[in-house]
């Protein structure tokens, strides 16, 4: 294995706020653009607009801070990419509690990079209430799915409808799952549409795009339907 020794020059741009150009602290990135900023930087933004301040897409006409999410994934690399940088935050959020008389919040959560996950995926939240020590996967975040043969199709239910799975999986994962489980052979996949609200979905889409885009203001679990694959 080559080992290389990048200076933290060129990764810079990448790991800081380009609201307040300081390392990103709370990493939370628009879902729509995918751009990140600091979680209290881009909040305070968004109480005066709608845009993102990089690419100043209008992320939502009204309700912008429902398409931000904590980015646990680049706060962890800014984390190991800057020494000290969660040290010396943690230290300076004590301090901001301590000197207005306040209860440190984070106080008995031993891990700083886990504790603001739940309260963004709240589907993960939902999701990981039952069988938290069992899954493979418990370090993805984890969708509840029920997934049903479309009413008037010729295809028939599965055993089990309600599948929980990671939100990197895409819509071929599951059209693979659909013929292997009617099928009993994973090749038979290509003949087999994915929806969801009667929408047909891209192969290509995760678990976790079908959800943001289609699923967000919904209860779970993300309902998805299958039939015979129609070709237009
Ligand atoms: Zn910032
Ligand atoms: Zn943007």
């Amino acid at each position: 294995m080559v080992e290389r020794l990048i200076s933290l020059k060129y990764l810079n741009p990448h790991i800081t706020c380009n609201i307040c150009k300081g390392y990103l602290i709370d990493a939370t990135t628009v879902t729509e653009c995918l751009h990140t900023f600091c979680k209290s930087c881009l909040v305070k933004h968004l109480e005066e607009r709608n845009t993102c301040p990089s690419c100043h897409l209008i992320i939502h006409q009204s309700h912008p801070l429902n398409y931000i999410a904590y980015d646990r994934t680049m706060q962890d690399i800014v984390y190991k990419l800057v020494p000290n940088l969660q040290l010396n935050e943690q230290k300076r959020e004590r301090e901001f509690y301590r000197k207005r008389g306040l209860p440190y919040p984070k106080a008995n959560s031993n891990s700083y990079s886990n504790s603001n996950d739940k309260d963004v995926y709240k589907y993960q939240n939902e999701s990981n209430t039952n069988e938290e020590n069992s899954d493979y996967h418990r370090s993805d975040e984890q969708v509840n799915i029920l997934l049903e043969s479309q009413s008037g199709c010729n295809l028939k239910q599965m055993k089990r409808k309600y599948i929980r799975c990671s939100s990197h999986a895409t819509v071929t994962h599951l059209k693979k799952f659909v013929a292997k489980k009617l099928f009993n052979n994973f090749e038979k996949y290509k003949e087999i549409d994915i929806l969801c609200n009667d929408e047909l979905l891209g192969k290509d889409h995760t678990l976790k795009f079908v959800w943001v885009t289609r699923w967000r203001y919904k209860d779970p679990p993300l309902r998805l339907s299958y039939r015979p694959k129609i070709d237009f």
